[in-house]
């Protein structure tokens, strides 16, 4: 008997072990949400997200909270320890509930090799892209944790630190969720200045103008050049191979409607191009991403949605597959299969809200090359709504609003998912 438990207990070790080396630094473990639970230490209201109804604190906050937090980089390991001669409690400014963030996704909870030790104990903690996130439940090893549903109330008391006036959180309703929609194509470039042609952000090279594929890796601002890059397609990419006669409008109008159903459910919603008459550039679409257009700030946008119309012999609507080692900044491991959850949500929408088919199983293959992918700073969802050179095109011209509701309800699928 004895022997047998000493096997299975091996057993049990080898499994853990297996899937531990599975699991290797970056790789996606879970999404984080944005709490609509306010919370609070000692009375002084925190940031809180969520994950599979874990409630969670960013561990390097507490140092807002009366912790000293000390990253021992040889260690790999983030010190998260009381400090009792706090006498004052700062927190964080402007801790809100944010009305239109409550359950949307944040962060994607990555795996990685940083120890968290809460008071010298190792806790559990989940990384997001440098910082790591802790259980608030954890923090009742230093007092008590309590958590009201009837008042919307998660709180930690740590024994021996300040205690403020608890007050209800404030809510914001401005601060909303980015989405950036992209109507493809445009103005066609026979028709635009040499003076458009730069403002729009395309480039002259080699006797023609155009713009380069990639940004030099590890970088979202700095075009390629031709070299320095992924080598994903070719590296310079001429400007008249945009060029389309009936697209421009039909990918507009399905990108307007989409654009009012999501201001609808609380999104802030930023349009590439807003009329026929411009043509930009993907370094300039790609910017919109940004605070305020600017390719050196951290992006903003939660997704990024390209709204195109296919040609050439087919019917029905899918989205093309990101696929390829894409490597411009700010993208984690999960850009992959985020875009592409991204598409299939929205799609599936489509082909069940509207009277367009499903064309090619769903999903476009062999297209990662695409600008977009290597260009695009957050998950695409990268469409093809149709075939507007087949019949297809009386449903796209008469079913565009239900086709903008499809586009807004998949974004949502995708942002509660
Ligand atoms: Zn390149
Ligand atoms: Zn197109």
């Amino acid at each position: 008997m004895i022997r047998g438990k000493i096997l299975i207990a091996a057993a049990v070790m080898l499994l853990a072990a297996a899937s531990a080396s599975a699991a290797e630094v970056g790789d996606v473990t879970g999404v984080i949400r944005c709490s609509g639970i306010d919370t609070y230490i000692n009375n002084y209201p925190v940031n809180a997200y969520n994950l599979d109804g874990r409630q969670l604190v960013c561990a390097e906050d507490l140092a807002y909270y009366g912790f000293n937090v000390e990253w021992r980089q040889e260690e790999r390991a983030l010190y998260v320890t009381p400090d009792y001669s706090t006498v004052e409690i700062k927190g964080q400014e402007n801790v809100r509930r944010r009305y239109y963030y409550v359950n949307r996704r944040v962060y994607n909870a990555v795996y990685s090799d940083i120890t968290v030790y809460l008071n010298g104990e190792p806790v559990e903690a989940y990384s997001i892209d440098g910082r790591m996130m802790i259980k608030l439940r954890e923090l009742e090893r230093l007092g008590t944790v309590e958590f009201s549903e009837e008042r919307n109330y998660a709180g930690a008391m740590i024994d021996g630190f300040p205690v403020g006036e608890y007050a209800p959180l404030e809510v914001d309703y401005d601060t909303k969720p980015v989405v950036v929609l992209d109507p493809g194509h445009g103005r066609s470039s026979s028709l635009m200045s040499e003076e458009e042609k730069i403002n729009e952000g395309y480039d002259y090279y080699n006797g023609g103008w155009g713009e380069w594929r990639h940004w030099k890796s590890g970088t979202a601002s700095e075009d390629c050049r031709g070299d320095g890059c992924n080598g994903y397609g070719s590296c310079w990419y001429g400007i008249g191979n945009g060029d389309r006669d009936t697209e421009p409008e039909i990918n507009l109008r399905n990108a307007l409607s989409a654009k009012t159903y999501l201001e609808q459910m609380g999104y802030e919603v930023r349009l590439t191009r807003s009329s026929n008459d411009e043509n930009p550039s993907f370094k300039k679409k790609v910017s919109y991403c940004y605070p305020g257009n600017d390719l050196n700030a951290e992006p903003d946008a939660a997704c990024y949605i390209c709204i195109h119309s296919n040609a050439g012999g087919g019917r029905g609507s899918a989205y093309i597959k990101a696929e390829g080692s894409y490597d411009q900044k700010w993208i984690d491991k999960a850009y992959v299969q985020d875009s592409n959850r991204l598409g299939e949500f929205i799609n599936n929408r489509i082909t069940a809200e509207t009277s367009l088919d499903e064309y090619s199983g769903g999903a476009i293959e062999g297209l990662g090359y695409m600008i977009l992918f290597n260009k695009c700073p957050v998950p695409v969802g990268y469409m093809e709504i149709g075939f507007f050179d087949s019949s297809d095109l009386s449903i796209i011209n008469a079913e565009y609003d239900t086709i903008g509701l499809a586009i807004a309800g998949g974004v949502q699928d995708y942002m509660y998912n």
